[in-house]
Order: C-alpha cells, then structure tokens, then sequence
C-alpha cells in the first residue's frame, strides 16, 4: 500500500496500486500555487485511491478562465490530490513518503514557459506545451 499525508498529518490517503512515473508541469500557475519550479504530479485511476484521514480538512480554488484547480489543507497549506478528470485523480508526487522509492519522473509539460532559473536535468520527456494530443 501507497500512502501519504500532508504537513500536518491531518489529511492521509493512500493508493493501492503501483504507481506510475512522476509528470512535472512547469507552467507559470503551478509555480505560483507551489512557489517552486512547477508541481510533480502522478496520474492514478481513481478507483485506486482513497482518502484515510482528514477529507473536512481539504479546500479548493479554481483560476478564473483558466482549467485550472488545486486542492491543499486548510490548516498547513499542502497541496493535495484532486480531481483530474471523471476517472483520474492526481497526487502531489512530494505528498508520498511511503512507497515511492522506485519512481521516476517520466515527462515534462510546458517546458516552453517553465523559469529562467529551472533546469531540468533528468531523462523525462519534454513537452513544449501540454500533452500532446
Ligand atoms: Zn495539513
Ligand atoms: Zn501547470
């Protein structure tokens, strides 16, 4: 079993199927929501995921026209698993301390805007954009 935990513990979860690699977005609305290069994401099938601590304890925010949201705890700030589509969820890849020795970041998105200062230095994929298509 995968598990993870925001900084305050209040919040947990954990996943029960092996993971995927690592997807890092370094568009210029994820640095912000991080205050880093960009978010380090997993993908995983809804299905396989489940909360074990602290859902009360998880708000949202949307960006304004733009498909962009972002789950974190109300108490401690971290960022936490949402919604990426009707059947996929995304999980801060950073939230998982238990059961991600083996992972590996396997692609980049929107390395066309990503920081002046970032370089990246692993063997992920790189899209200039979004995926494509
Ligand atoms: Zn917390
Ligand atoms: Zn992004």
């Amino acid at each position: 079993m995968i598990r993870g935990e925001c900084n305050c513990t209040a919040v947990a979860f954990e996943i029960s199927a092996e993971l995927p690699g690592v997807i890092i977005c370094h568009c210029s609305i994820c640095r912000r929501a991080t205050g880093s290069n960009g978010i380090a994401v997993i993908v995983i099938d809804k299905e396989t995921f489940r909360w074990t601590r602290g859902e009360d304890h998880i708000t949202s925010w949307e960006k304004p026209g733009a498909d962009w949201q972002t789950w974190f705890c109300r108490t401690c700030g971290s960022p936490l698993p949402g919604k990426n589509d009707a059947s996929r969820m995304f999980v801060p890849a950073g939230l998982i301390l238990h059961g991600a020795e083996n992972l590996k970041v396997v692609q980049h998105i929107w390395v066309d805007s990503k920081a002046a200062w970032d370089e990246i230095g692993d063997s992920g994929e790189q899209h200039p954009g979004a995926f494509p298509a």
